[in-house]
């Protein structure tokens, strides 16, 4: 929800500019894309709900980021950072990781519309799903995931016209994505490395967190009760604003959506 959240409300605040000019259906690629890519860090963790997704294929790509996410921790940590594991909320968990997802998306997408959308869509639609439908079991329920990407992808592509889909805007929509995991990491527990390598306090993975007052607990009452449905009402709200900008819903025109803009 956080992912769709900040795409939603990037592309209806960017009004005038490219990624706020999206048509109707580039808007609906990006918000796949983007509420995926919001748990897309987590597979660096083999034990989180995400990494379950696709059964032993995220899996085994889990176990590898976490690895490599392991190393690269251990190497560029300075004797200030804690002396931790480094495989889970390292790498993945950076701005510099957000921006590589970014540009790898946008080449793999310009290289090969054809093929490479409908399986960047599938991978994204799997995470999404697993995030959305977080009480299905995550030990069973692989082949749903599967399937309902499946039919969620085919639905959207039959939908969408791939031909016309902006490379960069679906980049862009990834990189949001995993901006928002972060800061949804940042308030919570032990805070997030996000500016890494950046040595802050001669820590490199210096945790970025607000104050204590302003953190929650993962699944507790305030994110449960407050926080989510808030995520939720700013989605509905700012995907209504991006979606009557692109030309649709015109049901819209006559209800104050933007009690900012001048008339
Ligand atoms: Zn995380």
């Amino acid at each position: 929800m956080s992912g769709l959240a900040a795409w939603a409300a990037v592309t209806a605040l960017a009004d005038g500019s490219a990624i706020g000019s999206l048509s109707a259906k580039g808007w609906l690629v990006g918000a796949v894309l983007s509420a995926g890519a919001a748990l897309l860090p987590d597979l660096d963790h083999p034990e989180s709900t995400v990494s379950s997704t696709f059964g032993p294929i995220t899996q085994a790509a889990s176990q590898l980021l976490n690895g490599i996410s392991h190393g690269i921790y251990r190497f560029t940590r300075t004797k200030h950072d804690a002396n931790r594991d480094g495989g889970h909320r390292g790498l993945t968990h950076t701005l510099v990781f957000a921006v590589i997802a970014t540009v790898v998306t946008t080449a793999i997408i310009q290289t090969s519309r054809s093929w490479a959308l409908p399986l960047l869509m599938f991978f994204f639609c799997g995470l999404a799903v697993r995030g959305i439908m977080h009480k299905w079991s995550p030990r069973h329920d692989a082949l749903w995931i599967t399937g309902t990407s499946l039919v969620l992808t085919y639905a959207c592509l039959r939908w969408t016209d791939q031909t016309t889909a902006d490379a960069a805007a679906c980049g862009v929509a990834v990189g949001i994505g995993c901006v928002a995991h972060y800061i949804g990491d940042a308030i919570t527990e032990q805070g997030c490395p996000i500016l890494w390598p950046v040595p802050i306090g001669w820590k490199t993975w210096y945790p970025v967190a607000p104050p204590k007052i302003f953190r929650i607990r993962t699944g507790g009452r305030v994110e449960m009760s407050l926080v989510g449905p808030l995520l939720t009402l700013i989605a509905l709200w700012m995907s209504a604003i991006a979606l009557h900008h692109a030309g649709v819903l015109p049901v819209l025109d006559h209800i104050p959506l933007e009690p900012w803009a001048k008339s």
